[in-house]
């Protein structure tokens, strides 16, 4: 047996498998060491279970909106089980084609845990390998608070693992997988608290949004607890979970607490002494602008480096890499810039560029803002509404728009177009004289006054 190759990823998810597949698509020997599931946590226990239950809390809503357009449905219960069924045989379906596509695509998968054994050596489950270069690319977990009773609780990952649909939950945090898990909990119909430890959501979002959000939220159902930290949890005598939190807050009678307050690097086991690769103080692995660690022919990719953890980012980030390594392209490498993002709440928020302030605090008085607040066609007449707000944030005398930040329904199909097009460094100018799609809630942007 060879275990000498080009290229090795540690970890075979988003990054690690771009990776992979870009080196050996252009010749390289390749092969990606995974511990677990292939897919990493976007498809195992992120993006894609996530938003199969996303559009299942939509089906909820279309639901609840139905009677307003007329319908007469009698509903007999929501089946969690046979959702989570449906979602994980879908996954398994992933599951089954990496098998073809690594295969198709030339790349080996070695199973196990990888630790590096020198610069350009690891030890997986006991055998030695040896490679040109190693890429970095194990993610990361969610983390759990020094707290008393923290284990009574689960995290993103437990949720994914619940047989039946909690009646009562807390979630903690403020985040994407706070936000989220909450809003697609609510619209399924569980009783939702979320505690805060400050008084906002998604404290790196354009404010509109994140007030928005939070008026939304709350509007829906989810009871929102601000300024508050979680001291510990209690399970009392009938089973039930207790959050003891500052202030004399408590929140009794929960069936599930989920912590959801940001996510650590897969770094611990990795043996990166070995190798003398460096970290910084939270264990993420240190970069260049080319995904290089401090060490010849050791990148990172992905989670682990802290920079914008989102699927497509680490996928981009490979697959440049690879270019760079072996496709003759020396000057690929992913701009950190102009990342558009979306946060499948309820409603949805897509979001690129910076923020007002941001803009403001670098160009002062040259920046110009556009926003609208509406109640979008599809609310008209529903007894259950959900507000859609927009602000395009420009610069300059020529009107450059540098953010472009959205809530409302279908925010998230709407933001990829016009993020092309804010790549491309377009004006106020250039969305005015776009013609609009009528009727929509996304032709709003290209007709601001
Ligand atoms: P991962 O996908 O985590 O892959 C790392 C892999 O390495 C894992 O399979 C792991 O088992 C393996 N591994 C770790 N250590 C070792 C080792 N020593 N040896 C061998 N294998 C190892 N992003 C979006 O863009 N859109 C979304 O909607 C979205 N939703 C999300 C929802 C949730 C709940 C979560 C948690 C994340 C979500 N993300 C989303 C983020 C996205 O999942 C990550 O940014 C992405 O998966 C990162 O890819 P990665 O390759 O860096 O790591
Ligand atoms: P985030 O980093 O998004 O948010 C975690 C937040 O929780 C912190 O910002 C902090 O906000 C709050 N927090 C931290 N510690 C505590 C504590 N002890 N008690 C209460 N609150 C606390 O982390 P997530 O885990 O939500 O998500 C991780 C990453 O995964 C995201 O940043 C995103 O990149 C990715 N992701 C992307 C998704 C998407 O694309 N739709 C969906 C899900 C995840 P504060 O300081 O304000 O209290």
């Amino acid at each position: 047996m060879n275990n000498h190759y080009e290229l090795i990823a540690i970890g075979g998810g988003s990054g690690g498998l771009s990776v992979a597949q870009r080196a050996a698509a252009h010749g390289a020997r390749v092969a990606v060491v995974e511990k677990a599931a292939l897919g990493g946590t976007c498809v195992n226990a992120g993006c894609v279970p996530k938003k199969i239950m996303w559009y299942g809390a939509a089906v909820a809503g279309a639901l609840r909106d139905s009677a307003d357009y007329g319908f007469t449905i009698e509903q007999h219960g929501f089946d969690w089980g046979k959702l989570i069924r449906q979602r994980e045989a879908y996954i398994q379906g992933i599951h089954s084609w990496y098998q073809t596509y690594l295969a198709d695509n030339h790349v080996d998968e070695i199973r196990g845990t990888a630790r590096f054994a020198g610069e350009h050596a690891l030890d997986i489950d006991g055998q030695r390998y040896t490679a040109d270069h190693i890429v970095i690319s194990p993610g990361g977990r969610p983390l759990v608070p020094d707290v008393p009773g923290a284990e009574l609780g689960i995290t993103s990952d437990g949720f994914f693992a619940l047989a039946g649909q909690p009646e009562e939950v807390a979630v903690i945090g403020s985040g994407y997988i706070a936000v989220e898990l909450a809003g697609l909990l609510n619209a399924l119909g569980s009783r939702v608290t979320l505690v805060l430890r400050k008084h906002q959501l998604l404290k790196e979002f354009e404010p509109m949004l994140r007030e928005t959000l939070m008026e939304e939220m709350q509007e829906s159902g989810v009871n929102i607890i601000t300024n508050t930290s979680v001291a510990g949890v209690v399970e009392e005598k009938s089973g039930k979970l207790r959050l003891e939190c500052s202030g004399g807050i408590s929140c009794a009678g929960l069936d599930t607490v989920i912590w959801a307050i940001g996510r650590v690097p897969n770094t611990q086991e990795l043996g990166l002494d070995a190798a003398g690769v460096e970290t910084d103080g939270r264990g993420f692995v240190l970069t260049d602008a080319w995904q290089n660690t401090n060490v010849a022919g050791v990148y990172a990719i992905g989670d682990v480096t802290g920079a914008a953890a989102l699927t497509p980012v680490a996928i981009a980030a490979g697959r440049r890499l690879a270019d760079r390594l072996f496709g003759g392209i020396p000057e690929s490498k992913l701009e950190y810039k102009n990342i558009p993002t979306v946060v499948f709440s309820h409603p949805p928020i897509g979001s690129i560029g910076v923020s007002e302030d941001e803009a403001r605090a670098v160009h002062g008085d040259a920046v110009k803002v556009y926003q609208t607040r509406f109640t979008p066609m599809y609310h008209a007449f529903t007894r259950h509404k959900h507000i859609t707000a927009m602000k395009l944030v420009c610069v300059g005398a020529e009107e450059k728009v540098v953010g472009c930040h959205i809530i409302g329904l279908g925010a998230d199909e709407m933001l990829q177009g016009f993020a092309v097009a804010i790549n491309m460094g377009a004006t106020k100018r250039d969305f005015d004289s776009t013609i609009a799609i009528h009727p929509t809630s996304a032709e709003e942007l290209v007709t601001m006054r």
